[in-house]
Order: structure tokens, then C-alpha cells, then sequence
């Protein structure tokens, strides 16, 4: 065990004890590190409720800036309730540490959302900018400026709900028409007054929000190059593209936001009553499943709180055709997937050459990254080739089949939708009880495997629940699987590569998370990004395990088997 884990063990306790108020709270799973603050579960020992515990070491608090920066934190977070705004629960000390006990965000953040998914569609946007906007608004008519507004401090919940986070670098406008002048910190979305030193507002967020909404829709930063100075360059000329794929409302508002001078920025209040939100589906909730894979559109308009204009469905005046149909950057399943693989050989080649020389560092658990472990994964799986196909149960207990003609179907959690996807890829959605009389066998198929992996290989005893938003899901499914002598590999629509080894540990791969996650045989998950791996080295297992990855990557996707050595050189 590193020292590194030693001290955490030593400095923060299983059994955090606030004296004040004379309760505890019992140390659970590590959720996540920050710059200062290590997050994890924390369970109120009396009344069981769960919260994020923010932990901050006070021997990280050397200068009296820190010191400050953490008083100001507490007292602007402790001073809010909001719907939208992550609840501060209470803060206390002991002697090693600062605890700030927050609402449990279990959903993590947008950013995560952002780097699985990259662009998303026009509705779920609108679904998120309308609450951010919400949280904005209240934190605004209370004369606190958060200054970092960013899709890591927009946190979410298990409806999927946004709760602004993190006010470290937050301020209060102490009277009528105050102008901040610094920041202690780097703002991520940083608007141009602040680099330019002139003088500074509530109009810094609106900015911000400018920059989220446009990441959200655009997949990328408006202002993003490979340096910073670049990028404050170009903030300060206020210089950025908008894809022509973008719809006339949301460009729009966007350049409303992104506007050199702070004062011509609209308010919040101006911003929710924008076309932008008027002029297309409203979701009413979004499914889990929208962390990973885009909604169906076909669904939208069932579950839309408004529907735009009739006239506006069929008619290309607003910019685009149907932003109901828009494809994920254009590409096919195949293509896109190659991209995955392509990425993902790429990152593995970068890794194992690197840690040649630290190969036998054991990775802690304080080194994990829990953020980016992986939603989906395949839980159990049967080869039935020599006659059908290969039937598959993912995490969230929904089933697949693909099919020895390489068509799949799917079948949510639920039990009741399913979708079928033809060779060339297309997606049709059916439920139980309606399918084309020519998927009749399919059908009996998919169940006879479901039968078979909840008979056999499964607990049993799903709780089937049909929620709503399940017209909505879309999940990943298995593009492509093979077996050897030592594992089966399977490879999913959304990038990420599993291998289960014979002697049942298992690995996933994501190129989106960057990210590895080893299953030992008790099933405990780790995820490590890669770079926490270049920097440190990881045991000698896991390498050998994600040498074999590359093995495979590299007979999947027809190249020379090059060992990482020879490809360094
Ligand atoms: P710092 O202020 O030191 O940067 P952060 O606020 O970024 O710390 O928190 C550290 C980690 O804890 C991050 O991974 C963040 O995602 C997670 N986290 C913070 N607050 C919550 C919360 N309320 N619910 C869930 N996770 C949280």
C-alpha cells in the first residue's frame, strides 16, 4: 500500500464524528478527488440518509488564502436552498480534517455526460439549460456570482436533475453595482472582463452558460485550441464558430450569451423566456440511458411538456430540417465503431509504452477514478453460435441477442420495449406484444435467452419497473464478439471493450473516459484512467491484461501485431 493510502487511513476516519451536533456519519465508498477535496459516500448513522461527504485535509490548508477561499465556500453554500443548487447539509472540523456534508449527486456530472457522449440533441439541451438556467436565476436574485459555472460543478441525480455545485471560487456582491475585480482562481469558462482585468459581475455566468450551451450542442468548447494563451486569445476577440448544424434558436441565444461586452449579456430572466426554448420539444424527464446513448427521437414529441407549432414540424425555415433526426455526427455504426477502436488502440500503444519502466506500482484506491467507470456492462453472456447466436444481459439486467446474421435485438430492463437493429444497422422499435409477424422466431429467440441467462446465470428476481422515460432509451449494444482460448472479448456500440478472462477477472476499456476498469473475481470494481496509469504504473496483472487488449485490438482491426516496444521505438 502506498504512503498515500496509509495517511488517508490514518486521517480520515470509517467513523466521521461531528461533536457539535453529537451524530456520525460511517465512511463509505470513495467517490471522487478534486484539487483539494477527496468526496465519498457518507451514511448518517442514525437516520441512514446518504450524503457526498467533502473532505478537505487541513494540512492541505497551509496558506491563508486556502484558508479563506474555504470560509468563503462555506458561508456562500451554506447560505442557499434550491432546487437546482447542490443542498449543504452542515460543515464541521476534527483534528486532521474539514467535512462538508453536500447532497448526494449519484449521477456525477455533465462532464461525464459530455465525454460519453459528446453532442448532444437539441431537446435534452433544452431540458438542461432550462434547469441551470433555474439554478442561475436564484443564485443571481441572491446577488452571488458562482464564477465557475462548467459542466464538472453541474452535478446530477438519479432523475437526472442539475444541482449547481462547487463554490470555491463564488462571490457576493456586496452592494448596488459592485465590480469584482479578481478572482482567485481559474475560472474554466472564463469571460473576457475577467482576463482583461475590467472590472467584473453577475454577466461573468451568462457568459458561462453561453459556453456550456454551446459545448452541450457543439460536442466541444467554443474557444478551445491546443494552448491556453490561444484560447485567451481568442476569448478576449471573442472569436468562435458555431456548426452549421445548429438550429436558428439555439445559435441564437448562444451569441446573446457570448457577447464581448457584459452589459449587452440578456439576464437570466430574459434568457428562459428565449425562443430557444419555446421552438421545439421540452422533455418532460430524460432516462438514465441519455448518460451514454442519445434518446429516440421518435418518442420525443409522446413525452414533450410542449410540442412545437405544427407548421414548424415538417418545414425547413428554421434552419435544419427535423432536428428530431439528427445522426450523431453522421457516421454509421461501423464507422463510428472503428473510430472507438481505431482511438482506443491508439491510447493502449501511448500507455504500455510509457510504463515500461514502473511496471510493478500496485494502484490504490485513492488513485482510482470512479467518475469514469462504465454504466453499461455485460453481466452474463451465452455462446450459442453453433446454431442461434450470442445472447448477453447488460448491468441494468436488459437482454440482447445478436444473431448469427448479425442482426440484434435488444430488450430493455423493463421487459417490455425492444429493439431490433437490421444488418445494415438500422433501429426498429417494437414492445412485447406489436413486432412484424417476419420477427416472429427472433422474438422467441430473445426470449428463450432471457429464460435461459434468468434461469440459469442470473439472481433472478428483477424487479421489472416501467418508467416513462423508457420510451426514451436507446442503449448500447454488442457490436462484435469472439472468443480464444483465454477470454471473450465483446465490443459495444458505445466503445467500450470487455474482456472476460478465463480465470474470471475481467476488463473494460472506454477510449471516451479514457479509462480502464478491472473486475477481480469478487467482482470489486476499479477504474484507473489511463494517464493515472502512465504516470504511475499499475501491477503487473494489468498489464499483462491490457497487453493482451492490444493484442486483440490489433487482430480486430487487421493491423500487424506490433508489440507496444516495437511501435515506440
Ligand atoms: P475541489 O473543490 O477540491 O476541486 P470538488 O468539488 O471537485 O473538489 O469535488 C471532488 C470530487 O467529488 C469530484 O470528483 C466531484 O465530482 C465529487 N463531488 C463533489 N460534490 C459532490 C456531490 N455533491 N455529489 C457527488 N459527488 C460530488
Amino acid at each position: 500500500m502506498s504512503s498515500n493510502a496509509e495517511n488517508d487511513k490514518k486521517s480520515i476516519p470509517d467513523i466521521i464524528i461531528d461533536k457539535t451536533r453529537n451524530c456520525s456519519y460511517q465512511r463509505l465508498r470513495f467517490f471522487g478527488k478534486g484539487g483539494f477535496a477527496k468526496c465519498y459516500e457518507i451514511q448518517h448513522t442514525g437516520t441512514k440518509e446518504v450524503f457526498a461527504g467533502k473532505i478537505v485535509p487541513k494540512s492541505m490548508m497551509t496558506k491563508s488564502s486556502h484558508k479563506e477561499k474555504m470560509a468563503q465556500e462555506i458561508s456562500i453554500h451554506r447560505s442557499l436552498s434550491h432546487n437546482h443548487v447542490v443542498g449543504f447539509h452542515s460543515f464541521f472540523e476534527d483534528v486532521s480534517n474539514i467535512y462538508i456534508v453536500l447532497e448526494l449527486c449519484k449521477r456525477r456530472s455533465m462532464m461525464e455526460l459530455h465525454k460519453r457522449r459528446k453532442a448532444i440533441t437539441e431537446p435534452e439541451t433544452r431540458f438542461f439549460m432550462h434547469q441551470i438556467l433555474e439554478g442561475v436565476r436564484y443564485l443571481h436574485n441572491n446577488r452571488i456570482i458562482h464564477r465557475d459555472l462548467k459542466l464538472g460543478n453541474l452535478f446530477l441525480n438519479d432523475e437526472l436533475h442539475v444541482k449547481i455545485g462547487d463554490f470555491g471560487l463564488a462571490a457576493r456582491i456586496e452592494f448596488e453595482g459592485e465590480r469584482k475585480q479578481t478572482v482567485c482562481g481559474t475560472p474554466n469558462y472564463i469571460a473576457p472582463e475577467i482576463l482583461t482585468r475590467k472590472g467584473h459581475s453577475l454577466e461573468v455566468d451568462i457568459w458561462s452558460l453561453g459556453c456550456i450551451m454551446y459545448t452541450l450542442l457543439a460536442g466541444k468548447p467554443p474557444f478551445e485550441t491546443s494552448s491556453l494563451k490561444d484560447t485567451y486569445k481568442r476569448i478576449k476577440e471573442c472569436e468562435y464558430r458555431i456548426p452549421s448544424s445548429l438550429r436558428k434558436p439555439a445559435v441564437e441565444m448562444i451569441v446573446m450569451q457570448l457577447q464581448e461586452d457584459p452589459l449587452k449579456r440578456p439576464s437570466v430572466d430574459k434568457l428562459l423566456q428565449h425562443q430557444f426554448f419555446t421552438s421545439g420539444i421540452m422533455p418532460a424527464a430524460l432516462p438514465l440511458s441519455c448518460l451514454t446513448t442519445a434518446p429516440r427521437t421518435d418518442q420525443l414529441e409522446k413525452l414533450a411538456l410542449q410540442r412545437r407549432p405544427l407548421h414548424q414540424i415538417n418545414s425547413n425555415d428554421d434552419g435544419r430540417c427535423d432536428e428530431k433526426f439528427s445522426v450523431p455526427n453522421g457516421l454509421t455504426e461501423s464507422q463510428s465503431n472503428r473510430q472507438h477502436l481505431l482511438s482506443l488502440r491508439q491510447q493502449l500503444v501511448k500507455l504500455l509504452c510509457s510504463k515500461r519502466k514502473n511496471r510493478l506500482q500496485v494502484l490504490t484506491d485513492e488513485l482510482s477514478d470512479p467518475a469514469a467507470q462504465p454504466l453499461v456492462w455485460i453481466s452474463k453472456w451465452v455462446d450459442y453460435s453453433d446454431k442461434y447466436g450470442f445472447g448477453y444481459q447488460l448491468c441494468d439486467e436488459s437482454v440482447g441477442v445478436m444473431f448469427n446474421d448479425t442482426s440484434k435485438i435488444v430488450m430493455l430492463a423493463n421487459g417490455v420495449n425492444v429493439h431490433f437493429i437490421t444488418r445494415e444497422g438500422q433501429e426498429i422499435y417494437l414492445t412485447m406484444d406489436d413486432y412484424p409477424p417476419e420477427l416472429v422466431k427472433k422474438m422467441k429467440l430473445l426470449s428463450y435467452f432471457r429464460r435461459y441467462m434468468s434461469d440459469y446465470l442470473m439472481k433472478t428476481g428483477a424487479s421489472a419497473v416501467v418508467r416513462e422515460s423508457d420510451g426514451l432509451s436507446r442503449l448500447p449494444h454488442l457490436h462484435q464478439w469472439f472468443r480464444s482460448t483465454l477470454a471473450v472479448i465483446m465490443y459495444l456500440t458505445n466503445g467500450a471493450l470487455q474482456i472476460n478472462f478465463q480465470d474470471h477477472t475481467k476488463i473494460i476499456l472506454c477510449p471516451l473516459m479514457q479509462a480502464v476498469t478491472y473486475i477481480d473475481v469478487e467482482k470489486n470494481f476499479r477504474t484507473f484512467r489511463f494517464s493515472t496509469i502512465e504516470k504511475y504504473g499499475c501491477d503487473e496483472k494489468l498489464f499483462n491484461n491490457l497487453e493482451y487488449a492490444l493484442e486483440k485490438l490489433n487482430s480486430v482491426l487487421g493491423m500487424p501485431a506490433v508489440t507496444p516496444m516495437m511501435s515506440c521505438s
